[in-house]
């Protein structure tokens, strides 16, 4: 199918391999630099060459990049367009072509190779980037109408803190274009979709937060896979691609709904299992071992969010008859399938991933049962006591905090539970130990932190047993240089 995703993935490098591009392999998600925790964009096994520290191989050249955004986590599935895992797709220049080479390639691409209607391509450049405001007008054709000039946030682009940087277009799909020219906002997920960006990158942005410009002019590029996949297979959000939907029908399988007729939670169930199993697969393949530090973390963090959220779904046992039996691996071994073309080097590990999986999910389940129990026992002891004082039955604060610390459960779970049994909650008194708790493991941050390189924190302590639930994974586990 030529809309498929391996066949989106093909194109774009075929197209750069023809006009020069040297097609180069992704490079692992774990980067070989200090200052930053997972790669989060195709540029980074450049930096080195964008920053002048070691010679380029080549003038250009062009890879589909494997990616991990933790801030993006609190997104999934919320979003119609953000993962956790990713495939970007780039073209790379060092110090050979520059800003009108660039945005005419971009434009021929999704045009012409991907034949997306003109009329429906926006435009974004940085608010003072009148060069490449006049390339778009001038040169490509686009009405003014269709340009959008924005600020640092959105169109000036850095890696980290610190690191290679410089003024980005980009370019949006408009879904609704009957919507017409007035109030426009780019942002908006329902009517637009950001697929391309395209950055010019001729600053190195210093610890002081100075901008060096670099010795050359280089051009570094992303467009997003899944992104383009939903644009081309014409559906509502990039979970239902044939890059993701697979591993989504896997779990409705064994959840036994159906995603077509689920509600929206559970839908949003179903994209966050569609996703993090994504991630979790090529974050092990990639060597990151689930731990309390560092990337360690962050595999830890989404396969226990996995598991809860297979949990919601309903899903039981290991799919294959073993009620007693772990779920993910059934799930990995679906991502496992689709691999081949994100990272050939999947399958061979697949014995491993699906060990690592399974004993961390099997270890987590155990702990979030004992606390099940201990659920179980406080809810007869509140329904007890409320008898003898006559007061509605009511879970403490402190209980509903040791399950939530301890045990893994997030609030609405406990609510829920309790609810079920004419229980009532002490919130104030969650709110209080939480409050508690916020302050001592701000004294622990501290005292454990551990800068590298520019600032970064790349290893920070957490207790064994301690789950924040999921509302909290970004904040604790985004360290991104
Ligand atoms: P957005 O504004 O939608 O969050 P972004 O501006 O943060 O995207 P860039 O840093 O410009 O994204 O990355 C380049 C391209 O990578 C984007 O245009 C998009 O196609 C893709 N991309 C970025 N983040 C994600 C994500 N979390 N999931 C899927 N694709 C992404
Ligand atoms: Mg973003
Ligand atoms: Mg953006
Ligand atoms: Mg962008």
């Amino acid at each position: 199918l030529p809309t498929s995703g391996d066949s989106i993935r093909r194109r774009f490098l075929d197209f750069y391999a023809s006009r020069g591009h040297k097609v180069l392999p992704s490079s692992s998600l774990v980067p070989d630099d200090p200052t930053v925790l997972l790669t989060i964009a195709g540029m980074l096994q450049f930096k080195p060459i964008f920053l002048g520290k070691v010679p380029r191989q080549v003038p250009r050249a062009t890879t589909a990049q494997r990616c991990i955004r933790t801030n993006d986590v609190e997104n999934v599935g919320k979003t119609s367009r953000h993962h956790t895992f990713f495939e970007m797709l780039g073209n790379f220049s060092f110090g050979d072509y520059f800003k009108k080479e660039a945005i005419k390639w971009a434009w021929e691409l999704s045009t012409i190779e991907y034949g997306l209607p003109a009329d429906r391509l926006w435009i974004s450049v940085y608010e003072d980037d009148d060069e490449a405001f006049a390339i778009w007008t001038k040169e490509v054709g686009v009405p003014v109408e269709r340009i959008k000039r924005m600020g640092d946030e959105d169109n000036f682009w850095t890696s980290g803190v610190t690191g290679p940087c410089g003024p980005c277009s980009e370019i949006y799909y408009d879904f609704q274009p009957e919507r017409g020219y007035s109030d426009v906002d780019l942002g908006d997920d329902t009517r637009f979709i950001e697929f391309y960006n395209l950055v010019f990158m001729q600053y190195n942005k210093k610890d002081d937060g100075s901008l060096e410009p670099l010795k050359q002019m280089n051009i570094d590029t992303g467009l997003g896979l899944e992104r383009m996949a939903r644009i081309l297979q014409k559906v509502p959000n990039n979970y239902e691609t044939d890059l993701i939907y697979p591993i989504i029908e896997k779990a409705s399988e064994l959840a036994n709904v159906s995603y077509a007729l689920a509600d929206d939670h559970a839908k949003m169930n179903l994209k966050v299992i569609g996703d993090h199993l994504r991630a979790i697969v090529y974050l092990i393949s990639d060597g990151v071992v689930p731990s309390n530090i560092g990337r360690g973390y962050v595999a830890r963090r989404l396969i226990r969010r996995a598991v809860r959220t297979g949990r919601l779904l309903g899903i039981k046992g290991d799919g294959r008859g073993n009620p007693e039996g772990a779920f993910l691996p059934t799930i990995a071994e679906k991502v496992i399938e689709l691999s081949s073309q994100i990272d050939p080097d999947v399958k061979s590990r697949a014995p491993r991933i699906l060990e690592e999986l399974k004993r961390e999910e099997l270890r987590f389940v155990q702990t979030l049962e004992r606390g099940e129990k201990l659920l179980d026992e406080m809810l007869a002891n509140a329904l007890l006591n409320s008898n003898e004082n006559g007061n509605g039955p009511i879970l403490s604060g402190k209980d509903v905090f040791l399950l939530y610390d301890t045990y893994g459960f997030p609030v609405e779970i406990t609510t829920e539970a309790a609810e079920e049994h004419g229980v009532g909650i002490d919130m104030n008194g969650f709110e209080i130990e939480m409050e508690n708790q916020r302050r001592q493991s701000q004294a622990a941050h501290n005292a454990v932190k551990l800068a590298v390189g520019n600032g970064a924190v790349l290893t920070e302590n957490i207790s064994d047993t301690e789950f924040l639930g999921y509302e909290t994974l970004s904040t604790k586990a985004v360290i991104e240089g």
